[in-house]
């Protein structure tokens, strides 16, 4: 079976890993540091990044660094991983859906403004499949609401809006490095942020809450083993092992987007006369960096065109499953319904496989089995 997405391992990354495992430092140690510091730098100059140990990790940390607890609604979108609103939840915050744009299936913005009240102290949007949103409109609306903006790019590192890279713009912005996505370390993620005061509370968050800089005491330092837990945190710590993996891949990232681009143009072009598929397109102004291929069908031919590629041999997907449709939050209240657009693309679409190390001919078997599926023939 032909997977979604996989990881593209070369020598270069197997070299680096071996190399921390031979260090004094498995984990806390300084590769963590230089992976963190070419991170920013790859987003763009002023932004703070803190590596943890998955996208979930990231978004769980981003929301405490923005203050999220008991009575905050983080406003958020249906089209996603659950990750989304559940690391939300587990602060004792409320999660509210807002609506998406029917081209894009990103969270719309006059869906948004409609649905935030006082108690919104966050609004994330996703730059679903890699296309990403306009971080600065959200900014701007969720600033003039007393709240902050999410930017979930687990899908979306190296993509650019209007010339300027995804995690410049949001107050905080989340990665995830596991293998289907952009770039990996396995299982990690990250916490990028321009706004110096979040990229502290995120670290602080991301390790138990230990202070350890005397001029930041509360009491007074007892020894030389001092020092003091000052707010609630958990061990999200990314290992060095993993941080290795992931400045080698930071490397390829370039090499990773050229060869998405091209598989995305040859999906484009083979099935551009295959009327019953709408395909992805790039709005004005975006330069993506595709994690995803997500074509959409009939509603009453999906099941079908999906079992016929899985018969076909073609590891595709569906992202997502609204996430209010989820027994966890329907025991909560949601009703089907809430969002129509988000659920009309997610019943529609269907992922085909993209990632680095597909080759045109498979690309090119690919388009094949559509042409198969969609004429309701199996092999
Ligand atoms: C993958 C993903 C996550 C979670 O990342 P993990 O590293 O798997 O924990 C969160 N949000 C979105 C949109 C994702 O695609």
């Amino acid at each position: 079976m032909l997977p979604y997405g996989r990881q593209s391992i070369d020598e270069r990354d197997t070299e680096a890993v071996l190399a921390a495992l031979r260090s004094d430092w498995l984990t806390t140690g300084p590769v963590v540091d230089d992976f963190e510091r070419a991170l920013a730098l790859s987003v763009g100059a002023g932004v703070g990044a803190v590596s943890v140990t998955s996208g979930t990790a990231a978004l769980h940390t981003a929301y405490a660094a923005a203050g999220v607890g008991a009575g905050d609604v983080v406003l958020t979108t249906p089209l996603t991983f659950a990750a989304t609103a559940t690391t939300a939840l587990q602060l004792g915050a409320q999660v509210a859906f807002a609506d998406v744009d029917a081209a894009t299936g990103n969270l719309s913005l006059a869906s948004v403004a409609d649905a935030l009240t006082s108690r919104t102290r966050v609004i994330t949007a996703v730059d679903y499949a890699g296309v990403p949103v306009d971080a600065s409109a959200f900014t701007e609306l969720a600033h003039a609401h007393d709240a902050l903006f999410v930017e979930d790019a687990a899908h979306s590192i190296g993509s650019t809006f209007r010339g300027v890279p995804v995690g410049v713009v949001a107050d905080l912005t989340t990665f995830s490095f596991f293998p289907t996505k952009n770039l990996t370390t396995a299982e990690g993620g990250a916490v990028i942020s321009p706004t110096p005061a979040l990229v502290d509370r995120a670290r602080a968050f991301k390790a138990h809450g230990i202070v350890r800089d005397p001029a930041r005491y509360r009491n007074v330092e007892e020894g030389a083993w001092y020092y003091e837990v000052q707010s609630l945190g958990l061990n999200y710590r990314l290992p060095d092992v993993l941080a290795a993996l992931g400045l080698s891949q930071l490397a390829r990232l370039g090499e990773f987007a050229r060869r998405r681009r091209e598989i995305v143009r040859r999906y484009n072009e083979g099935l551009a006369d295959v009327e019953e598929v709408v395909l992805p397109t790039d709005p004005v102004g975006t330069e993506p960096v595709r994690h995803l291929y997500p074509v959409l069908v009939e509603r009453t031919r999906r099941r079908a065109v999906f079992d016929s590629l899985r018969d076909q041999g073609i590891g595709v997907q569906v992202n997502y499953i609204p996430v209010h449709h989820h027994p966890l939050f329907e025991d909560l209240g949601y009703q089907r319904g809430i969002c129509p657009v988000a659920e009309d693309f997610a019943a529609r679409e269907i992922s085909l496989p993209l990632f680095p190390d597909l080759s045109d001919a498979d690309v090119d078997h690919v388009i094949d089995a559509m042409r198969v599926a969609v004429a309701g023939r199996a092999w």
